[in-house]
């Protein structure tokens, strides 16, 4: 079994196979390996394998988990990927290097109240509501604008959009929409894809793509 590929030599592959065929640089995509629900234990082997960047949609369950691992790989690079409550934004700032899902005008204000104190300032996606969904976190479209520009003027580095299309439907216009509403604003991020659809995210022009079970397996 000592050959044998894991896991995570599959989703490597599986991303430069896409980057060629779109004609991209592989390390132009970040995978980012979302670790909820799993604990330290299964973590640990994708960290000695070199992986460095994780995601996590808990500001609770990272801080449980996180501080030991990193003190062991101190290059290990924690991204948020789950909605973030505006009197956790200190805590996030703090523990997460990147954040995913700033959606909201009061979430600006905290995020940014929390940087200035913490005299750090951590780079976002703004989560577009891409499909229209009701339940479905991130901003209308409509109001993305706004809230860009509320970011710009409060500091709060955005660097690009992150979508979760809906279920069941095919989904490559959703990741085009994304796309092409980064480039109108000039952001050069583009967080989309999952185990089941990064590599046409890819195809699309995804700059991060956010892999669970493929990596660990199924979440019970
Ligand atoms: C859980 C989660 C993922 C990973 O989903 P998989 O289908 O397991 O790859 C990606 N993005 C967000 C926002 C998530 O909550």
């Amino acid at each position: 079994m000592e050959n044998a590929s894991t896991p995570l030599d599959e989703v490597r592959a599986n991303i430069a196979r896409a980057a060629a065929i779109a004609g991209r640089e592989a390390d132009a995509i970040t995978l980012v390996a979302i670790s909820k629900t799993h604990p330290a234990d299964r973590i640990l082997p994708l960290l000695e394998a070199g992986q460095t960047v994780f995601g996590e949609n808990r500001v609770q369950e990272a801080q449980t988990k996180w501080p030991e691992l990193r003190e062991r790989y101190p290059a290990a690079e924690l991204h948020l990927v789950g909605q973030l409550q505006s009197n956790k934004a200190d805590d996030a700032v703090e523990l997460f290097d990147c954040v995913h899902s700033l959606d909201r005008p009061s979430l600006v204000g905290a995020l940014a109240k929390a940087m200035d104190k913490a005299d750090r300032r951590v780079p976002c996606f703004i989560q577009v509501n891409i499909g229209a969904e009701e339940q479905k976190g991130g901003c209308a479209l409509s109001d993305l604008p706004d809230l860009l520009a509320q970011a710009r003027a409060a500091d709060v580095p955005v660097i690009g959009l992150m979508c979760v299309p809906p279920l069941e439907i095919e989904p490559a216009p959703f990741f085009a929409l994304l796309d092409k509403l980064a480039r109108d604003h000039g952001l050069a991020g583009r967080s989309m894809g999952m185990s089941g659809d990064y590599e046409t995210a890819i195809l699309m022009g995804a700059t991060h793509v956010r892999i669970g079970s493929a990596l660990f397996g199924d979440r019970s």
